[in-house]
């Protein structure tokens, strides 16, 4: 899943209103911006396999650190126990915000299980099962799943973000647009090559942290 989890946390915006767009993104997207690191050092594996889902041809064929069901839920105590530290000024405020962030690093397993074939590993261990529901090999499916969490969570940003002005607005919809584009050319655009080498997956998916900069400014004025 891609434009889902930035619609999840989107949508947190009308739960957690002070919390800027680019931390929810963190959040939202803690395991993919965790995960081309540790393919660049090796740790992980990816390739290229035209048969692995009908969306995406990537196989994930080995990725227990940024995507195990453990580690996603470590991530999120740890992102909660941060944000709980963060947010320590007024008592409401800061379990919400713990919550919150907590819950959105945790969301980003629970969509992936959605789309995923089972290579989503439940545990560290080599031989852990492996799960997944595979939306990703219903193009049209994946597509109004992933495009309706994306409405829903910009409606829920519009609701919460009362104080938007024309400055803010020019950075926040070419945001959006961006990253409807970048979804409409990952699903129908043309299929990475085979035999890419992970390294050339991997180095491109590390600009996701230019989106979360990007986000962190297009909010910075409504928060
Ligand atoms: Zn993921």
């Amino acid at each position: 899943m891609f434009i889902g989890h930035f619609g999840a946390a989107l949508a947190a915006k009308k739960i957690s209103p002070k919390l800027n767009l680019g931390v929810l993104f963190i959040a939202c997207q803690l395991l993919d911006l965790i995960w081309p690191a540790l393919v660049l050092v090796g740790v992980e594996k990816v390739a290229v396999n035209y048969s692995a889902t009908v969306v995406t041809p990537l196989d994930f064929a080995h990725y227990p650190y940024s995507h195990s069901l453990v580690s996603a839920l470590l991530y999120s105590a740890i992102a909660a126990g941060i944000a709980w530290k963060a947010f320590n000024k007024t008592k409401p405020a800061q379990e919400l915000a713990a919550w919150t962030i907590g819950g959105l690093v945790f969301s980003h397993w629970v969509l992936d299980f959605l789309t995923h074939r089972p290579d989503l590993p439940l545990s560290l261990k080599i031989d852990s099962p492996k799960v997944g529901l595979g939306l990703w090999n219903s193009l049209w499916g994946t597509f109004l799943v992933e495009v309706g969490i994306f409405i829903l969570g910009v409606a829920c940003y519009l609701q919460a973000s009362k104080k938007m002005t024309r400055k803010t607005q020019i950075p926040f919809w070419s945001l959006i647009a961006f990253l409807s584009l970048i979804y409409l050319g990952n699903v129908f655009g043309p299929k990475i090559p085979l035999g890419t080498p992970s390294s050339a997956i991997a180095g491109p998916a590390l600009s996701l942290w230019l989106i979360v900069i990007w986000a962190y400014f297009a909010d910075k004025k409504t928060t």
